[in-house]
């Protein structure tokens, strides 16, 4: 493996593995270039180096072959606008064309290959299609972080082609640089929030981090499974019954390892989950039948924001509330803010995984934490302690 900063790219093609999975509305026009934006300083270290780029990419979930909807080509010119060079566009992504339009490539030229999931070969793990997309280039770069838990073709399989000449990009170092100093060089205190709506989704992860962390607060859809297994009433509250026992053991394992659990101790309740709903703020464990408990009380966020204030490292995951509606937002805005102030005051704020990123958006203080994620599952795997495909084919011999 090599890495990006020492590497000579002169008179080399490098093909990228970035993740260009970008919303676009129904005129082909992209709603969110972040994940573009992201990749863009490793495109720009290799073609400002006397590289050439051969971009690769998926988008959406296309059905193996074309699907106009989900063609890269709608990226070309905004590429061109955010690398300040005409990007090519090649409309395969092998093939004896493509390796024409790869190979006439001089260096610090850009050529965008059409979208990898147009070839089913490609989530297959295909080694014959991985091996015609090596033969486009000299050197392997993985920037794609979002699709880095899968075994796919072009993030895993492709490496093997490479045989040292293979390394991350820039994003891909800052996401393993994040996620390695909260799990294995966190400063204490260390603080995760975990919220969202499902126990069953966020298990591993909190075992994995339950050696860790000093505080654990949970909030969220997954609080009232705690609740109930601590013999609450939760009403018509999101419980997932067959967790009960997993809840359990986690506050248990918890107690054993000296962490202090968070759980909230009131919340919002609601007679139906709509912004016109009746509501009416009661003890957690206290929620009459035909309520539901859909953000956390004033208490808990008072009790959840002085904690979060006093840490030197935060990781959250998930929502503490249905933020997605106004009347439910308060608590998920209150914590997303108390992170910020944390930051201010020189904590390593981790924000990743779901409905945590979009909430932080939302309330524009992506600018204001440490370092969002820009991949859900992917970063989730690698928080439960598991080794992730694309990440293996670069740092394995
Ligand atoms: P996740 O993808 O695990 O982060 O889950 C995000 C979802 O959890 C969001 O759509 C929230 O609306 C939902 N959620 C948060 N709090 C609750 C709650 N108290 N009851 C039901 N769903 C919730």
């Amino acid at each position: 493996m090599k890495h990006i900063d020492s590497y000579n790219f002169s008179g080399k093609r490098a093909l990228i593995r970035v993740d260009f999975n970008v919303p676009l509305n129904e005129k082909f026009e992209i709603t969110d270039d972040n994940r573009i934006r992201a990749a863009i300083p490793t495109i720009k270290k290799i073609t400002g180096s006397g590289g050439a780029s051969v971009i690769v990419s998926h988008l959406g979930r296309p059905a193996g072959s074309y699907d106009i909807k989900y063609s890269l080509k709608h990226i070309v010119n905004h590429l061109s606008e955010l690398t300040g060079k005409k990007v090519k566009f090649g409309p395969d992504c092998i093939g004896d064309e493509t390796l024409r339009l790869a190979k006439n490539l001089k260096p610090g030229e850009i050529l965008l290959l059409e979208n990898l999931r147009f070839c089913k070969s490609e989530t297959k793990g295909d080694r014959e299609f991985a091996k015609k997309l090596a033969s486009l280039a000299d050197v392997y770069v993985n920037d794609a972080f979002g699709t880095a838990h899968r075994a796919h073709a072009s993030t895993s399989c492709v490496a093997e082609y490479f045989g040292e000449e293979k390394m991350f990009g820039y994003l891909m170092e800052k996401e393993l640089e994040s996620m390695d100093k909260v799990l294995h060089k966190a400063e204490k205190p260390f603080t995760t929030i975990m919220g969202g709506a499902k126990v069953s989704e966020k298990i591993l992860i909190i075992e994995n981090l339950l050696d860790q962390v000093d505080n654990l607060i949970i909030g969220g859809g997954l609080a009232y499974t705690f609740i109930k297994a601590g013999g609450g009433k939760t009403g018509s509250s999101s419980v997932e019954e067959d967790r009960l026992e997993i809840a359990t053991n986690l506050i248990s394992m918890a107690k054993e390892k000296g962490v202090n659990l968070l759980l909230p101790e009131d919340n919002l309740i609601a007679d139906k989950l709509s912004n016109d709903a009746n509501t009416k703020e009661v003890p957690i464990d206290e929620i009459p039948d035909g309520w539901m408990g859909l953000d956390i009380g004033i208490k808990s966020i008072e009790k959840f924001r002085s904690v979060i204030e006093k840490s030197q490292t935060v990781l959250w995951n998930g929502p503490l509330g249905v933020f997605e509606i106004p009347k439910f937002e308060r608590g998920t805005k209150s914590i997303a803010k108390a992170i910020s102030e944390a930051t201010l005051n020189g904590a390593f704020t981790l924000i990743g995984g779901g409905d945590s990123v979009g909430a932080i958006k939302k309330y524009k203080l992506e600018d204001k934490v440490s370092f969002v994620s820009t991949g859900g599952g992917a970063m989730l795997e690698y928080m439960e302690g598991k080794l992730l495909p694309g990440i293996e084919a670069i740092r394995g011999s």
